[in-house]
């Protein structure tokens, strides 16, 4: 986290102003707390240096519930606090300028938890072997894989891991990133100047990682060295001990161009399919949500619900989406107290008739599908953030547009957020060269090709 001394100042004065009536003894205030300090946030964790060594251990040992109270209820997130003495400080912070930071922007999201994933046959297994494994962390199966199409949990499930850990075993390191990321700091990294053997990328994991979550592992799929690498990542925190778990589109013996020990190694655990959700399921979804949103599921005729289930579940961001649009509706178009099914339908008919017109081939289309292929939301996809694995969906992006439609260059900048003829132009000439002997772009423009025109 990018964030400014003040910003840390202003912190943890008001953890320590929630702190001190709560502590109720004012010396233990004045000796333990008083003139501590936040040196640092990184991801989900704040370094506090302490005032002496003891009272770092002292906070650490016997205030750290206390501490933890405290920034959860000023900061509204579940951070992790980690005491230092002042020396520690200053030695890490030698030792900073020497080591380079991994994934520096990998982070939980707490909105993804395990009390609000919704359990159903489905997904149940899955649900059931994160939850073991958030108990248990690196003492039951490691790796655990679940796989699925898209929108259907995995990530969330993830996340839920980790956060669970985070909160009840807070001195495990948890690392949650996508396997596009990992790519990206291999890159970065081990192929750099910095580190040619990718050496300090794989002590990094050895050293700093006790729980490694690697969401959309389809996206190694293809890169050599970043394959290579991570075989060597996996062994090692697996000779370690420790937990590590992915997700996959696909079951990995179906991800073509998966190094074969990777496969080997990732079905050496347990491997577990979610399917899209039951129309109960579906349905408890969706009352889970209206929950969550403050309303009142009273308020919605009960055919709404199996209306929705029935023709938005093979997806539960479909199912998401469906319902956002309701609310939506509800509150600013129509208005209505009560929700009925003849409202459900009006409101969601756009997305009813985006189902029905497959045939029917557009730039918005072209968008969604490739962002829907490669796990990216459409606005990334027309976005500017800038990683390989988003630059290389845009320019197919760009290229399918040319091709299947024929479009002019600048017609296609306008639909992809802006961009100019001549960055449009050396998209789809890339494309074009690459596709000559790159067979993985080979299959994407296939597979592409065919959702998109059947
Ligand atoms: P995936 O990673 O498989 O593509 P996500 O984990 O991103 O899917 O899920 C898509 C959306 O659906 C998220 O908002 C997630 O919270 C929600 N979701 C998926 N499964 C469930 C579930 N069983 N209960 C509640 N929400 C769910
Ligand atoms: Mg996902």
């Amino acid at each position: 986290m990018e964030t400014d001394n003040a910003t840390y100042t202003q912190i943890w004065d008001r953890v320590l102003i929630w702190i001190k009536p709560n502590l109720n003894d004012d010396s233990v205030y004045a000796t333990f707390f008083q003139g501590s300090y936040i040196d640092r946030i990184e991801g989900n964790t704040i370094y506090a240096v302490a005032n002496t060594g003891l009272a770092k251990e002292v906070l650490s040992k016997n205030y750290g519930e206390l501490v933890s109270s405290a920034v959860l209820k000023t900061t509204g997130t579940n951070f992790k606090v980690i005491f230092m003495s002042e020396e520690e400080r200053s030695q890490k912070a030698k030792i900073q300028e020497e080591e380079p930071v991994f994934f520096p922007d990998s982070r939980l999201n707490p909105n993804y938890t395990f009390a609000n994933f919704v359990v159903g046959a489905s997904n149940r297994e899955a649900y059931q072997a994160a939850l073991m494994i958030a108990r248990n962390p690196g003492k039951l199966y490691s790796p655990l894989l679940i796989y699925s199409d898209s929108g259907l949990g995995k990530t969330h499930l993830l996340h839920a891991i980790g956060n669970s850990i985070h909160e009840n075993k807070p001195n495990l390191n948890v690392l949650y990133t996508s396997a596009a990321d990992f790519v990206d700091e291999y890159v970065r990294y081990a192929r750099g100047d910095k580190d040619k053997d990718g050496n300090s990328l794989v002590s990094y994991f050895s050293k700093s990682v006790d729980v490694f979550l690697v969401d959309d592992i389809q996206f190694l799929v293809g890169k050599k060295g970043t394959m290579e690498s991570f075989f060597v990542v996996f062994s090692k925190l697996y000779e370690q001990g420790k937990q590590i778990v992915i997700t996959s589109d696909q079951h990995p013996n179906r991800l073509d161009g998966l190094d074969q020990r990777l496969k080997t190694r990732f079905i050496q655990g347990l491997t577990l399919a979610i399917i899209p959700p039951d129309l109960p399921t579906s349905e408890e979804i969706l009352r889970s949500r209206i929950a969550q949103s403050g309303l009142n599921a009273d308020d919605f005729d009960p055919d709404v619900f199996t209306f929705l289930a029935q023709h938005f579940s093979s997806s539960v961001r479909e199912l998401e989406e469906a319902l956002n649009r309701l609310l939506f509706y509800t509150v600013s178009i129509c208005q209505v107290k009560h929700v009925t099914l003849d409202v459900a339908k009006d409101a969601v008919s756009g997305l009813l008739k985006e189902q029905g017109n497959q045939g029917k081939l557009c730039e918005a289309r072209i968008i969604s599908t490739v962002a829907d292929y490669y796990n990216l939301s459409p606005s990334q996809l027309t976005g500017k953030i800038r990683t390989s694995q988003i630059a290389l969906a845009r320019h197919i992006a760009m290229y399918l547009m040319r091709t299947l439609m024929d479009d002019q260059y600048a017609k296609i900048g306008e639909a992809m957020g802006g961009r100019d003829h001549a960055t449009v132009m050396s998209a789809v000439q890339k494309v074009e060269k690459s596709l000559k002997d790159d067979e993985l772009l080979q299959k994407a423009i296939s597979e592409l090709t065919l959702r998109l025109t059947k």
